[in-house]
């Protein structure tokens, strides 16, 4: 028996709100019926001022890798070459998954520290002379290593070279947490998920879909049948969908995008950027090293800690919960062990921060970490000043 709140400070699932949690505290309604049409088409409607986008969304009832596989198979043909650039484990999982589809996947070579870098993905594209590459995906914030790509300089490099690849972009984790401008970006296939900046529990997931990837699935794609653009096209006119959605999660959505609707998605991202720099301070004032190299690119969504020499974030992460009921993220991959991530995205406000900063003090003291007293403390001062 554990008193009092779980402190759940992975990046993702992330907190649900009250309000989110009684919206979904209700029956589940005829999905052909007029109730249901008039939800649906709210929805679709709404959206897009999440997504920046006047381009269709369409919701499955998946988790976001369901998400990422509809945007290969709906515009890429059998052994299509994509470029992708390795970002974290998020983008090789997408890379990975690439391959098992039979596609042939690019994969620039990146060392989890930085993003993805604008000016090589233009040099790899000048040179694909022949136009073999079809799309350009990337993830615009890795949840594996806390770091936020430039999408918008993808998009002037992919432009520069002249080169009519689609540029797809995978935003799980940054959707309602970071700004992220579908339209404006150019991007041509958005991915999103429901349990991250969305704050709700898992199990939707998105693709927002530019007039030229509609082209693309139109005149080819894969073979598919499940995550078919086209099947979606005309149910979602009336609000309605091919096949049985997630109602349940969808009444959940509804109360999201009202939350970040009243909030303001200029406040949202504001608030996220606060709670970032708040936790880096406190990072930096422990004395550790922050896994993005690059501050430009540092998430405001999660940040993943490098732990000092030979001590584990495993064990550390085991301590906290332990002790003081908090779930962080573990390090994945190429880093498991050597970081541990805290999550600081959804819904949040100064004081869960300070319980998630107080509680990462505390495990590096008590775990014998070494490591310097005071990030709490940088933190409260930031965030009081
Ligand atoms: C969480 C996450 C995924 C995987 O989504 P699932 O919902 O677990 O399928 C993919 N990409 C990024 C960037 C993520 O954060």
């Amino acid at each position: 028996m554990r008193s009092g709140r779980h402190f759940l400070q992975i990046p993702g699932p992330t907190n649900t709100p009250d309000r989110i949690l009684r919206a979904m505290h209700r029956a589940v309604m005829d999905h052909r019926g007029p109730e249901f049409a008039e939800l649906g088409r709210g929805l679709l409607r709404d959206l897009r001022s999440v997504f920046q986008t006047e381009n269709h969304v369409v919701i499955y009832p998946a988790s976001g890798t369901g998400a990422w596989e509809a945007a290969l198979v709906n515009v890429l043909a059998p052994g299509d070459q994509v470029l992708m650039y390795e970002t974290g484990q998020f983008a090789t999982l997408w890379k990975n998954m690439a391959t098992k589809l039979g596609y042939d996947p690019v994969f620039m070579q990146g060392d989890w520290r930085h993003g993805a870098n604008a000016e090589a993905i233009g040099a790899q594209l000048t040179a694909d002379t022949g136009h073999r590459i079809k799309a350009v995906c990337v993830v615009h914030n890795d949840t594996a290593t806390g770091i936020t790509s430039d999408i918008a300089a993808v998009r002037a490099a992919i432009d520069a070279a002249g080169h009519p690849a689609l540029l797809m972009v995978d935003t799980i984790s940054s959707l309602g947490s970071i700004d992220f401008q579908t339209d404006a970006w150019g991007v041509d296939v958005v991915v999103a998920g429901s349990q991250k900046g969305l704050m709700l529990p898992p199990g939707l997931s998105f693709n927002a879909i530019s007039p030229k990837a509609w082209a693309a699935c139109e005149a080819g794609g894969d073979r598919r049948s499940y995550w078919d653009w086209r099947d979606m096209a005309g149910p979602n006119e009336s609000g309605f969908f091919p096949y049985t959605p997630a109602t349940t999660l969808l009444y959940g959505l509804r109360e999201a995008l009202d939350m970040l609707a009243e909030e303001g998605l200029d406040n949202v991202f504001a608030r996220h950027t606060r709670h970032a720099t708040a936790t880096r301070i406190a990072v930096e004032a422990w004395g550790l090293e922050i896994l993005a190299a690059n501050p430009a690119e540092r998430s405001n969504a999660l940040t993943a800690v490098v732990m000092p020499d030979k001590a584990g974030a495993d064990a550390l992460r085991g301590q906290i919960l332990d002790s003081f009921d908090m779930s962080l993220g573990t390090g994945l991959n190429k880093v498991a062990d050597k970081v541990f991530r805290i999550g600081h995205l959804g819904d949040f406000n100064d004081l869960m921060l300070m319980g998630t900063l107080c509680g990462v003090e505390m495990g590096l003291a008590k775990s014998g970490t070494p490591f310097a007293k005071g990030g709490v403390q940088a933190a409260m001062d930031y965030l009081a000043g």
